[in-house]
Formats: C-alpha cells, structure tokens, sequence
C-alpha cells in the first residue's frame, strides 16, 4: 500500500496556495501537465481553451473537512476529423469525471459502506469529520463492480429468508474459502439444478435434509458427492436424542426417585396411533414436556424481570431470543397449551392426510413444502399449502 500523501497525486497535482478558517481547509491546486489527451482520438493538446474550477471535498484533516479547488483546463484537439473539438483534461487517479468528492474518499466511502452498511457507515463517517448519507453509502456499494469467483469444489447450499417465514431464497458458500458465491432467488430444485450445469467442476455438495436440494443436486451435477451439513447433523443428533430421552422420562423420574426400581416397559416401541387429538402417543409426551418447559422459562424471565434485569441480559442467561423475553414479559398467566381443534361446521382439509403427515413427520421429513408437495402431487390434496403448514405446527407444538 503506497504512502499516504498530502494531495491525491502528487504526480500531477501541485499546492498553489493552503487556506484555512474555523472549519474548513481549502487547498487550491493545479494540474502539472503542459498537455492533455483526447479522449476521442488520443491525439496530445497543449492548446488551451479555457479554464474553470472544481470544488471538490477530499479526506478530512485532523477531523477538519478539507476542499481541493482544482484548476482544471479545456483543449483544442489538434485533430480536425475529431468528433470531440473541445475537450476537458482529466485525472482519473484524482477525482472521476464529474464527481464531487476525490476517489480516494470515495474509496474510503466504499469500505464504510461495504463493513457497517448505510446508517452505522453514516455514523462512523461522521466522527471521522466525513460529511455523508447513508443512501450515498448504500448507493456507492451498488456501483461497485460484482465480483466474480471461480465455480467451488466444495459447495455448501442452505436456503434463507428474504422475507422472516414467507420468502425463501437459496445460498450457495464455497466452503473451502468460505465466501458466498451467489444468492438464487427460490429454493427450487430446478433453481439449483440449472446453476450446477452452468457451473460445472463441483465435486462436492453440502446441503441440508430437504429433498429439493438433493433433487437439484442429483440432476445438476449427477457426479457430485451429497453430504449432510454439520448444522443438519446435529439437528439430527438433537432431535433423536431429544425424543429418545423424552420417552424415557418415566423410567428416568423413577430411576432418579428410586434408583432399585426397575424401570417399566414402555410403550414406545408400538407403532404410531393416532389419540383423540390427532396425534401419536409419542408426539403427545414430548407436546406436553415442551409445555412444562415454556411454562418453566415464563417462570424464570418473570423471576428474572422482578430482580430488574435487562430484557437482553435475561435473553442471554436463558438462551432465549429478546423477542421471546418481551413477549413472555407481556403474559399475565404462564402459556396454554395449543391443542389441535376442529372448527365448528368447518372440516379440516388436511383430515384425511393426517395419517400419512404423521408417518412422514415421524419418518423425520418437517419440511411443509415438501410435504405439501407430496400431497398434492401424490395423494390428491387441494387445499392449500397454509393447511399443512399450520397441522405441521400443531405436531412440533
Ligand atoms: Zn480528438
């Protein structure tokens, strides 16, 4: 990295005069070239035209805002089939061609604006004595040209949200630089599929447990080795683990109570029934241990709120989200337990498919797209996607 300077480029730019009041430098500076180029026909010009003054806001000094006054010259171009007669000299490593600021500061604009975003670079900019808007900031980041990266060897693909739960888009990481490498705007298998055949060479791809990533994955690149991600594994992990401990919960209460009492058979090893709220006995035990445990949490933030704690430092001691805090902050009486229930003269669309739901949740699949999708395409269903989703809620409850 060159050393800083006093004037963007010394090469062709020298101190006429230093000026200063209160607050504001003015440095008025003039250009060392006795010719220009033409832009047109890059023929040399040492006729000049006329001359004018730019303002121009540079790096601020010692906090104080700083102006070059730049006097720039118009050539004749000596070239008389030229199209271009008359022509401005410029300095492209000074100041860009009707820019009001040095691109230097605009460089410094450009980092702000890439590492805190508009209103923080804004923010920033301002204690650095840098006068800015955050639009400016947010503007300057979208000029800048999109950088390419060569296609990975290892691609990890998970989706996110662009809207929180409704709109989904897909991301594509190398996973051995560690750098995103494109945004597509669905989580389709299609979608997916039709980028890995514009970019081929990815020898391996790390998703998560959806079909629709292993379908676009399949087709797209039928060579690629599919691994799970360790974010998915370990929900695997989780999961399994959690149900396996909460069909334990008997034997584990009397084995803490009396550890000689040999624990009871339990009735986890039948197969899925549906109970009268339409869910399996299984799914009932661990609905009703999350319940005891969001009852327990309501307690604690309450407890915690009394002593007159923070809703982020409760957030923090509890491993819960702020969101959460203030929203259990806001109940009076510990949370209800949501149970399926069937509308009056209202039958359920999704009825007839519960059973099938419930196999398939139970087989691991919690991904209501997919299912819906299955449903519709395999078994017949017509409503909407909004009816499974909200029976799929009811069974994580
Ligand atoms: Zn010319």
């Amino acid at each position: 990295m060159a050393a800083p300077t006093l004037l963007p480029d010394p090469a062709c730019l020298h101190l006429r005069l230093l000026d200063a009041s209160e607050t504001m430098i003015t440095a008025v500076v003039a250009t060392t070239f006795e010719e220009a180029v033409c832009p047109v026909c890059h023929r040399r010009s040492a006729r000049i035209h006329s001359r004018y003054v730019r303002q121009i806001a540079d790096l601020p000094w010692m906090g104080c805002a700083v102006r070059l006054e730049l006097h720039v010259r118009r050539f004749f171009c000596p070239n008389p089939e030229c199209a271009r007669q008359i022509f401005t000299e410029h300095l492209p490593s000074v100041v860009a061609p009707y820019a009001r600021r040095t691109t230097r500061l605009t460089d410094i604009f450009v980092l702000l604006g890439f590492a805190l975003g508009g209103q923080a670079g804004k923010r920033l900019a301002a204690g650095m004595g840098l006068a800015t808007s955050p639009d400016t900031l947010l503007r300057l980041i979208r000029t800048q040209p999109e950088m390419r990266h060569p296609t990975p060897r290892v691609l990890g693909v998970d989706d996110f949200s662009f809207l929180r739960a409704r709109t989904f888009g897909t991301i594509l990481i190398d996973l051995e630089k560690r750098i995103p490498v494109e945004l597509l705007p669905d989580r389709e298998a299609e979608t997916l599929k039709k980028w890995l055949e514009a970019h081929p060479g990815v020898e391996i791809i790390s998703r998560d447990r959806g079909g629709d990533y292993a379908k676009g994955a399949r087709e797209g690149a039928p060579k690629a080795r599919q691994i799970a991600d360790r974010f998915h594994l370990l929900c695997n992990l989780s999961e399994t683990l959690e149900d396996f401990f909460l069909n334990k919960r008997t034997a584990l209460k009397e084995a803490v109570h009396d550890p000689a009492t040999p624990s009871p058979v339990q009735a986890e090893s039948c197969p899925p029934r549906l109970s009268q709220k339409g869910k399996t006995k299984k799914q009932e035990e661990k609905s009703e241990a999350l319940h005891q445990q969001r009852v327990q949490r309501y307690h604690q933030v309450h407890e915690l709120r009394s002593q007159h704690t923070r809703v982020t430092d409760i957030a923090s001691q509890l491993g819960m989200a702020s969101r959460t805090v203030e929203h259990y902050l806001k109940m009076t009486e510990p949370p209800q337990r949501i149970r399926v229930t069937h509308r009056k003269g209202r039958p359920k669309k999704v009825a007839p498919f519960q059973e099938y739901l419930l196999k398939r949740w139970n087989e691991g699949c919690r991904n209501a797209r997919q299912l819906h999708r299955e449903l519709t395409e395999e078994h017949g269903y017509t409503a909407s996607y909004a009816n499974v989703e909200r029976f799929l809620m009811q069974c994580a409850d």
